[in-house]
């Protein structure tokens, strides 16, 4: 084995797709200022300790990469670490990110094949852009530096670092699922993106449904490939070198949303939310427009409960927060005009003097609004049909300073595997059960309220993003696994009828 360097002599290098820095074009011309977001929040101060860089693409145009790199020099000086711009030209954004990124990846691997649009173009420039990253990134990197790669728009980086010759530490983290061998192997280039994966070092899943089917596909399609499994690790070999793959369940900056939700200004915000609707239970929804989210067959579920539970009118309102995202993509597009017309319909059919079913909002909401909803919404309806993790679902949780709401949660959000013994856990497919399941949350006394969310506070409050970044660099660097023991366990298909209701 030619990979035993150690991770932490060297710097930490992160590359994702995009900089963890806004532009903006003002009057005085193009300024930054620094992202927000629990991820950013928690590596920083591990880049300015080990020393670091980010290397990823700013969100502008080719053409002003000059101005970017001038401005990315004073923001690396305010940052503390190195930031590194990849330009991206016009037409590779649309291949590499519209096109294989978001038109393939983004679909298949949360098991929507049919959303797919293969097209030979796209992943010609996947590889071409991957190509791209790894020549910055070599560029930029000493001898025991170990190298961060995150999400799926790069995966195929470690190969490319590999055949350019760098023996440098190399992890992963995919922060959306992996599919099951059946899904994963429509995929055309299924072989070329499963051998690029394990010229990592590290592989981070987010629960382990995701490593098993990765290994599952290994299994599969490379079935040359050694496995074994090792201290919570699968472990493969490949190309004279070991590879780990291990389960990271990635979370939020615990500490901040706390303070902030515990603020003036979100406590204000909380109590005129309920002021303006009262005398009833708030179910609170806050998805990206995303077909993976399954806002219809939410709005489904609140309509069934409408229709089979009169005394619930009138007595509770669906808060549905749409945050725009990709409307100029036809699908996208058509997703919020189903979601416009199903709250239409559902406003049309319920509405009476004094009580809206359904307020719903399609915008970006202020922080201090968001964190309103979450500490005053005594139910969160969180049901995508998959997602990586789903974050939501954490914040709701964190934010919940009163700890009296009432957390329903799809059975197939990565936060499931952590959370399935105190929310109510959903098939978010199946609009009967998520409507009871909605019913048996408005019943829920006070005490069971309080002693589910109690116990989803601390397992939130244990692992947050700090523990997660800590918990990945020492896996790379000293192979040991920290024990998530949340996490571990098999998720049973959920009874609905074992809710204790029956429709
Ligand atoms: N969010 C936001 N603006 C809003 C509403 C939500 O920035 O108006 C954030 C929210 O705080 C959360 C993220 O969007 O951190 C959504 O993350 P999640 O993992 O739930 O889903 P994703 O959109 O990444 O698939």
């Amino acid at each position: 084995m030619n990979n035993e360097a150690s991770t932490t002599r060297g710097r930490l290098v992160i590359v994702s797709n995009r900089l963890p820095v806004v532009f903006e074009r003002g009057e005085e011309g193009l300024r930054t200022r620094p992202g927000s977001g629990g991820l950013v929040t928690a590596l920083a101060p591990v880049l300015r300790d080990r020393g670091g860089i980010w290397i990823g693409w700013s969100g502008l145009p080719a053409d002003e990469q000059e101005e970017v790199e001038h401005l990315l020099d004073g923001s690396s000086a305010s940052a503390g670490y190195a930031l590194r711009s990849v330009p991206l030209t016009a037409e590779e954004l649309e291949l590499y990110y519209y096109g294989f990124a978001n038109e393939i990846l983004w679909p298949l691997f949360h098991d929507l094949q049919s959303h797919c649009n293969f097209d030979p173009a796209y992943w010609a420039s996947y590889r071409e852009v991957n190509r791209k990253f790894a020549q910055h990134i070599a560029e930029a990197v000493a001898e025991e530096d170990f190298i961060w790669v995150h999400d799926y728009h790069l995966m195929l980086t470690g190969a490319e670092l590999r055949e350019r010759g760098l023996g440098n530490p190399l992890g992963f983290f995919l922060h959306i699922p992996f599919p099951p061998p059946d899904i994963f192997i429509k995929l055309p280039w299924r072989f070329n993106v499963l051998n690029a994966l394990l010229d990592f070092d590290l592989l981070g899943f987010q629960t382990m449904r995701d490593k098993r089917n990765f290994v599952q596909c290994v299994r599969m399609l490379l079935p040359e490939i050694p496995v074994r499994a090792e201290g919570g690790f699968h472990v493969m070999q490949h190309h004279g070198r070991e590879l780990r793959a291990g389960v990271f369940p990635i979370s939020i900056d615990v500490r901040e949303f706390r303070r902030l939700a515990a603020s003036d200004e979100v406590s204000e915000s909380a109590w005129y939310i309920h002021e303006a609707l009262p005398d009833r239970q708030i179910v609170l929804g806050v998805d990206r427009l995303d077909y993976t989210k399954g806002i219809p067959y939410r709005l489904e579920a609140f309509r069934m409960l409408l229709r089979r539970h009169p005394d619930m009118r009138g007595r509770i309102t669906l808060v549905q927060v749409v945050v725009p995202s990709r409307t100029d993509i036809p699908e996208y597009f058509d997703l919020k005009t189903k979601i416009e017309r199903l709250v239409g319909e559902i406003n049309g059919e319920f509405t009476t003097s004094g009580w809206v079913p359904i307020h719903y909002l399609f915008r970006h909401l202020t922080r201090g609004e968001l964190l309103g909803y979450y500490r005053t919404a005594e139910i969160a309806l969180v049901t995508p049909i998959k997602d990586g993790m789903n974050l939501v679902a954490k914040e709701y949780i964190t934010c919940n300073l009163e700890g009296n709401g009432v957390l329903i949660l799809s059975e197939f959000a990565g936060a499931a595997a952590q959370l399935h013994r105190d929310a109510l856990l959903v098939n978010p497919y199946d609009i009967e059960g998520t409507a009871e399941a909605l019913h048996v949350a408005f019943m829920m006394d006070h005490d069971e309220r309080r002693r589910r969310m109690r116990r989803m506070r601390a397992n939130v409050r244990r692992y947050d993003i700090y523990r997660w970044v800590e918990s990945f660099l020492d896996a790379a660097a000293s192979r040991h696994l920290h024990d998530f023991p949340m996490v571990s366990e098999y998720i049973p298909p959920y009874d609905t009828t074992e809710l204790g209701v029956s429709i």
